[in-house]
């Protein structure tokens, strides 16, 4: 016989965790259960974000590095920022997640099962998982969306190092350094020295295609070896694959939250911030019986992300050159603001201003 709970929230990653955490908050005396099959630690991993002081101190519990300084570096040199408003944060997301798991008290019921099927419309149904099923009045799916083939997507490999030799600059964040191999699309490497014998570093290509991950281990050896930094030991590594594009949803009837519902930013792949904001919105809204989710990121923003990256797309050896200028013509706490997608109309108009005409004059009459 099937349980019934009110609302059924499936995968309990950033977004479900995040949304069960924020209703547990309101008392909501809703019967709530989160279905996910993985413990935090099995998927750890980085989640960076650019947060002011109050988000700092709200997330300080998960938080492995933090910087005031960053920079994006191509061939002719590199644009540092400096803020004293945002900090650039790597949260552990096995940290994050244990946190709000025990935040869940006993308000929330979190079952380690896997979804295996589910039954619904708009509203309601059937969730079956392998070990039962619920019949819930409300559904709201975080699986990861499904992504075409031919869409672009942002993918990744990195690994946790330790060094054995202080690197220099410790105490800046590397956005992009694109002094790469570029001819599989636009590449850079990312570096976050959470000291300086301490760095996550990552190969990342935004293109339509992914490749085999010695790919990716190649360019990273090739970057360090450069530099001469040497490993002294792996602590571990990631591999990820974000849509840059329009996305699937597992399943069309069921509402979706977090990445599956479009919370990732097209043009730059970030979504930690998009999502916090919606599971919030969306925990207010159910508290006041309303239960429509909250889009992620504003439909105009989406517009912009969508012509920058049909230019970019069109034009790959463009790439560097269009995210240098996008930080040359900002100051850090600028930039912070339109990563975070909340940049005001000065931003946009230095942004726009600092941009090549023709291409994007070209890729607005493509549409
Ligand atoms: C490796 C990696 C690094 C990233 N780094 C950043 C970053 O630095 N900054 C940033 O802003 N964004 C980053 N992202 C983007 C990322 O998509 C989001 O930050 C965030 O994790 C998305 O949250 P979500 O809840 O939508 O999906 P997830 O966090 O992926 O959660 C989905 C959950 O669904 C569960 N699940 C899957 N199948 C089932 C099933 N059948 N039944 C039940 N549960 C299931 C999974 O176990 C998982 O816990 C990164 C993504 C990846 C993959």
């Amino acid at each position: 016989m099937s349980t019934p709970v009110d609302i059924a929230i499936i995968g309990g990653g950033n977004a479900g965790i995040s949304l069960a955490a924020a209703l547990a908050l309101h008392d909501s005396p809703l019967r709530t259960v989160v279905i996910e099959p993985s413990l935090p630690q099995q998927r750890d991993c980085s989640w960076a974000l650019w947060a002011n002081r109050k988000q700092s101190a709200e997330l300080k519990f998960a938080i492995k590095g933090q910087w005031r300084r960053w920079q994006v570096i191509g061939h002719s040199g590199a644009v540092k920022h400096h803020s004293s408003t945002y900090s650039y944060i790597s949260l552990s997301a096995a940290a994050y997640i244990e946190e709000r798991e025990a935040s869940l008290d006993d308000k929330i019921d979190l079952v380690r099962e896997k979804v295996v099927s589910v039954d619904s419309d708009s509203t309601g149904g059937l969730v079956v998982t392998d070990q039962q099923s619920f019949l819930a009045s409300h559904i709201f799916d975080s699986r990861p969306p499904k992504m075409a083939d031919a869409s672009l997507r942002q993918h990744f490999l990195g690994w946790e190092i330790k060094t054995s030799k202080p690197i220099d600059d410790a105490d800046i964040a590397t956005l992009m350094d694109f002094r790469v191999d570029q001819s599989r699309g636009l590449h850079f490497i990312y570096v976050l020295p959470f000291s300086d014998q301490h760095l996550l570093i990552e190969s990342t290509l935004i293109s339509s295609s992914l490749e085999d991950k010695q790919w990716y281990r190649d360019a990273l050896n090739q970057w360090l070896s450069e530099r001469e930094i040497k490993i002294e030991s792996t602590v571990m590594e990631e591999y990820g694959v974000i849509p840059m594009d329009v996305v699937q949803a597992q399943q069309y009837s069921t509402p979706t939250i977090g990445a599956s519902s479009g919370a990732v930013r097209r043009s730059s792949g970030y979504a930690f911030n998009h999502i916090q904001q919606q599971t919030r919105e969306l925990a207010a809204g159910i508290a006041k019986g309303n239960f429509d989710v909250p889009l992620a990121i504003s439909n105009k923003l989406i517009a912009m992300d969508t012509i920058f990256n049909g230019v970019l797309a069109n034009n790959p050896h463009l790439g560097p050159e269009l995210f240098i200028r996008t930080a040359k013509a900002l100051n850090g706490d600028q930039f912070a603001r339109f990563m975070l997608g909340k940049a005001n109309l000065w931003d946009w108009l230095r942004v726009i201003f600092a941009m090549p005409k023709i291409p994007f004059i070209r890729q607005l009459f493509r549409g």
